[in-house]
């Protein structure tokens, strides 16, 4: 993967790249994944809904994951039938028409996996939410973590990924 080209880059494909070049176990991982104090934080001038979770696995390291999904129509009513429903943090219901899984989506993550192996070629590809990490410099003779530097997901964002599927945000996947 060149480094100068930006893509943007959707929910199916960083699962699925994460799959391809790193194998199935953060897929698999991410089932041991436990969520809580899920936030939604709608912004409906921006149509943004930003979705934050505290993710642990060891109920000890706890991990603030965040999926982030744009061009998104947020109303405070019903409009349509199969738009899903979310209680934002004034307690106030939203609405939204759910989210294409191919659409362009952000994601961050506060593990080391995804700070060291992910953030930086999510952030080329403009799939990262927040501030990029410094670039990578290879200090040690350790092979690199993301030698073909692919975008990708931790097993925490696929967990809250998953959530999100099971809630029906997605309209297909
Ligand atoms: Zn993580």
């Amino acid at each position: 993967m060149c480094d100068n080209i930006i893509l943007e880059i959707d929910t199916k494909n960083l699962i699925s790249d994460t799959k391809m070049f790193f194998g199935p176990e953060r897929e698999k991982n991410a089932k041991r994944v436990q969520l809580s104090n899920i936030l939604y934080l709608p912004s409906m001038q921006n149509k943004i809904l930003q979705v934050k979770a505290d993710t642990t696995t060891t109920g000890t390291n706890v991990y603030q994951t965040f999926v982030v999904f744009n061009d998104v129509i947020i109303l405070l009513d019903r409009a349509e039938e199969d738009m899903v429903r979310f209680k934002g943090p004034s307690g106030f219901f939203y609405y939204f028409k759910p989210v294409d899984i191919d659409s362009d989506v952000r994601v961050s993550c506060s593990c080391l996996d995804f700070y060291y192996r992910f953030a930086v070629f999510d952030d080329k590809n403009k799939a990262l939410f927040g501030k990029a990490p410094p670039p990578y410099i290879k200090k040690t003779n350790r092979p690199y973590v993301n030698p073909f530097k692919t975008p990708g997901v931790c097993k925490h964002t696929i967990a809250l990924i998953n959530r999100l599927k099971n809630r029906k945000f997605f309209s297909k996947y």
